[in-house]
């Protein structure tokens, strides 16, 4: 027997709107997400920041790297078989599957800013497969069989991408290793112990999950004082705009058209030639068949027919350079996910194959504030500039000067510390899970609204969309069936968000 969810949840209502899992005897949350955001309703969407924005640790790395503002051609194609809308991990992954898939079809990538700016190149750098902590609310959500699948494919997904850095040798930080969930408190710890339990009984497997419930064991493994328990397993962490910037030179050899600063601003019906679609950017006009939207967060603004469907929401992470008492042999081995009181998350990566900076992501309670900020400011949905975030960065302190042991014991010096934290844009989805296919008009193609998790995604959602584009199945993806784009998901989750209440600016 399963342990119920409150009534909300069990009703089924649009899960993007629940931030985490509560149970009916007990007061907590437990935040299943990697960050603590609800579905926004009111929320200001809008095209990539063109001035201003912050640069993350990732893109601080590049600076002179060409990739950034490359352009193929100094103009802009007239023409082209497909248009691919973002330079993001999406949409470099589905240029490099179409040049695959057809080596003599032209495909030009269109980016609005420099290359991988959006949150690829900002986000935690985390490829952290679920696979137990968010079944409670898949399984209300879709039920057991997909909630399974569901895992399953984000086992896939980190597997495929381990593999394509190890087979092509790619320079991007790869740590291969076992990343710990730490539920911080006992009624956290009792959760995670009903969903994981929940799990196991509805098939899911957990063979490969090391599970220690003595809270002195998950301290001594964790290395966190507070643990009340540890389930490990794989994971990875890397540089996700090196990753994504070796692909894309790949697909620059193979023929691949990348236009950087280029926005595109609407698409229309190409009424006078050959091709079906005209997508209009700020350097004129390029006629195509086949558009794919790989715009994630910014899609609404785009194609408004995606207005409270997917919703752009800005999101922090923080850098933190250890103290000497947990640099060399005491750096932290492991990535992290920490489980709150009150719902928060905290998602470690401490870059352990590479500099050792350690990179706090997740849904840090004092995210709650930006939000609360954003609320009032609807406006600011794809502002992307906010760095240095106190609010955010305090809760970071916090919790590293109480859960380490030695942390604070030698004072720190210049270049240690809480030195920098930027921000993104998160694309939500409206039920929490990306939609992938082709819309009603034929040639139009979308993989977005990956929920601030895409790094467990995408690598098989967009050869799966080109897959699709290929006409093939939905069967042919392997994906899980409630990713797909279907008129039916559609009305199901605008009649539980009622009217969409998304502007563009
Ligand atoms: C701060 C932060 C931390 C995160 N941490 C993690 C993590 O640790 N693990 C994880 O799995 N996920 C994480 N995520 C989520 C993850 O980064 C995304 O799910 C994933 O990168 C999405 O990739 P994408 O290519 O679909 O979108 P993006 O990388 O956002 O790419 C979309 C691109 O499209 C461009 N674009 C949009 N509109 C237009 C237009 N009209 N014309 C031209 N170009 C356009 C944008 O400029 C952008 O470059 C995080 C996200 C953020 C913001």
């Amino acid at each position: 027997m399963t342990k119920s969810l409150p009534a909300a949840a069990a009703a089924g209502r649009a899960i993007g709107n629940e931030t985490g899992v509560t149970f009916p005897d007990a007061t907590t949350i437990l935040n299943v997400e990697e960050y603590g955001s609800a579905f926004p309703q009111d929320v200001t969407t809008g095209f990539p920041k063109q001035n201003g924005q912050s640069l993350s640790y990732w893109l601080q790395q590049v600076r002179c790297d060409p990739l950034l503002d490359h352009r193929s051609t100094p103009k802009l194609p007239k023409e082209s078989d497909t248009v691919v809308i973002g330079s993001g991990i999406t949409g470099t992954l589905v240029t490099k599957h179409h040049l695959e898939t057809w080596p003599d079809k032209s495909v030009v990538v269109l980016e609005a800013r420099e290359f991988c700016s959006g949150a690829t190149g900002r986000n935690a750098g985390h490829c952290k497969p679920d696979q137990w902590r968010h079944f409670a609310k898949y399984e209300k959500a879709f039920g057991p069989e997909q909630a399974l699948k569901i895992q399953q494919n984000e086992k896939d997904t980190w597997a495929a991408l381990v593999a394509y850095v190890q087979e092509n040798k790619v320079d991007c930080d790869l740590w291969v290793g076992d990343t710990l969930d730490v539920p911080l408190d006992e009624e956290v710890a009792d959760m995670a112990k009903t969903i994981f339990e929940n799990y196991q009984k509805a098939g899911g497997k957990t063979d490969h999950i090391r599970v220690a419930q003595d809270p002195a064991e998950a301290a001594k493994i964790s290395r966190i004082k507070s643990a009340k328990a540890c389930y490990s397993w794989k994971a990875s962490t890397l540089q996700p705009w090196k990753l994504t910037a070796h692909i894309m030179r790949e697909n620059l050899e193979k023929g691949a058209n990348l236009q950087t600063y280029t926005c595109a601003r609407s698409v229309k019906a190409d009424g006078t030639s050959k091709r079906r679609w005209i997508v209009q950017t700020d350097r004129g006009d390029i006629a195509c068949d086949t558009i794919v939207y790989a715009s994630n967060a910014y899609t609404s603004a785009l194609d408004p027919s995606f207005k409270g469907l997917i919703s752009p929401k800005p999101h922090m992470c923080n850098k933190v350079i250890p103290p000497r008492t947990w640099s060399g042999t005491k750096a932290l081995q492991n990535s992290y996910g920490v489980l709150l009181p009150g719902g928060g998350l905290f998602s470690i990566n401490p870059r352990c194959t590479a500099d050792g900076a350690i990179m706090f992501g997740g849904s840090n309670p004092g995210q709650k504030e930006l939000d609360r900020w954003v609320e009032q400011h609807p406006e600011q949905g794809v502002d992307d500039s906010f760095a240095k975030l106190e609010s955010v960065t305090k809760h970071v302190r916090e919790f590293v000067e109480a859960e380490f042991e030695g942390w604070k014991d030698v004072p720190s010096g210049p270049g240690e510390g809480f030195d920098y934290s930027w921000s993104g844009i998160i694309a939500l989805s409206a039920d929490g899970v990306p939609f992938v296919g082709e819309l009603p008009e034929p040639g139009k193609w979308i993989c977005a609204g990956h929920h601030g998790h895409g790094m467990a995604r995408i690598f098989t959602a967009a050869p799966g969309l080109v897959k699709l584009m290929n006409g093939e199945p939905w069967s042919a993806t392997g994906l899980p069936d409630v990713y797909q784009l279907t008129e039916e998901r559609v009305q199901k989750l605008r009649k539980a968000s009622q009217a969409a209440k998304v502007a563009i600016v």
